[in-house]
């Protein structure tokens, strides 16, 4: 059945949603600016080069994501994504199960 919540309720769900995303999408900018900035450096290695394209080019598509509103929710299964593992990395775009990371579990 379904639950039936308050409009009080369901307005502070919202604001907490809303401040999350905010800070998801600091954390992201943030990361942005740091790649940029290691592409913009001088005399990079071609390793940091590399990763620093690809943090680039994932934290692009995870901001994109968060534009179309689709943000927080796995690009295989569709699963919401865990406020924990956003905070760590914010440009995560699948689920652990979906990435591979749990072969331990049954
Ligand atoms: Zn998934």
């Amino acid at each position: 059945m379904a639950e039936i919540r308050s409009p009080r309720l369901l307005m502070e769900e919202c604001r907490r949603y809303t401040a999350q995303l905010s800070e998801l999408r600091m954390l992201l900018e943030e990361r942005l600016h740091a790649a940029r900035a290691e592409l913009a450096r001088t005399r990079p290695s071609a390793v940091r080069v590399r990763q620093a394209r690809l943090d680039v080019a994932a934290i692009e598509a995870a901001l994109e994501r968060m534009d179309r509103g689709l943000y927080g929710t796995c690009t295989r299964c569709e699963a919401f994504l865990p406020l924990d593992r956003l905070r760590l990395a914010p440009h995560v775009q699948q689920c652990a199960s979906c990435a591979g990371e749990t072969r331990l579990s049954a």
